[in-house]
């Protein structure tokens, strides 16, 4: 039987599925930005969550803040390509956050979602079969997971983004594309992120709590658990 062959592999988002980081990177883009000429002091956090919702990378934040680029529509953010000055905003930005994570209580601006209070005993019983896929840098992660006794995980993160071109390149390295080898289920709030995965994993599933739209074909953070904790059950049961 195929199945007995098959790895069990679960990829999980972290913005929007684990932690609701909408407040979070509010805080690092406005400090990124602040007291800078040439750049918005006065972007509020609705203004702020309507565009990330687009965000794919960080220097798209500069063309929300940077006052010469103008105001450019969210859904325009994936037409454009990077220029100097906004990998220019996205170092400041990482600088920013590397500045405010230095404070030891940093991820309280972060909370979880329940998801993550349901699915921590999991990554902690089952390390090896989560991992995460972000587009967010790796230490951040790593230092949200470790306040909540969570990092245990592998975490593939913008580095590895930005290395091998986008989330689904991240999961062909991994060799995670190969369905008779494994069977991913690959949780993600963004259909963005999802749609270039439809068909080449077994389970895409769209986490319908994030800062996506949802639609029928939308999971609570309840069915997904169910989905994966059985799935576990059932393969831990047989090795
Ligand atoms: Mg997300």
């Amino acid at each position: 039987m195929e199945h007995a062959l098959m790895e069990l592999q679960f990829l999980l988002d972290f913005d929007g599925v684990l932690f609701n980081s909408n407040y979070e990177a509010y805080t690092v883009a406005q400090k990124a930005a602040e007291g800078r000429p040439g750049f918005r002091q006065d972007v509020s956090f609705n203004e702020f969550e309507t565009f990330r919702s687009v965000v794919t990378d960080a220097w798209h934040y500069n063309r929300l803040y940077n006052i010469a680029r103008g105001t450019i529509l969210p859904s325009m953010l994936r037409e454009i390509e990077p220029e100097e000055d906004d990998w220019a905003f996205a170092s400041a930005f990482f600088a920013a956050r590397e500045e405010i994570t230095k404070d030891p209580d940093w991820p309280k601006v972060m909370p979880p979602y329940d998801f993550f209070f349901l699915i921590r005993p999991l990554l902690i019983a089952y390390p090896h079969r989560f991992a995460i896929l972000s587009t967010r840098n790796v230490a951040s992660i790593r230092q949200a997971l470790a306040f909540h006794d969570a990092d245990v995980i592998r975490v593939f993160g913008q580095e590895d983004i930005r290395r091998a071109g986008s989330k689904l390149a991240v999961a062909q390295e991994q060799n995670w594309l190969e369905r008779g080898r494994w069977l991913i289920v690959y949780v993600d709030d963004m259909n963005s992120h999802l749609e270039p995965f439809e068909g080449m994993v077994h389970l895409p599933l769209h986490a319908n709590w994030g800062y996506d739209h949802s639609d029928l074909s939308s999971l609570s953070h309840h069915q997904i658990f169910t989905i994966i904790s059985s799935l576990l059950t059932l393969t831990e049961k047989q090795n």
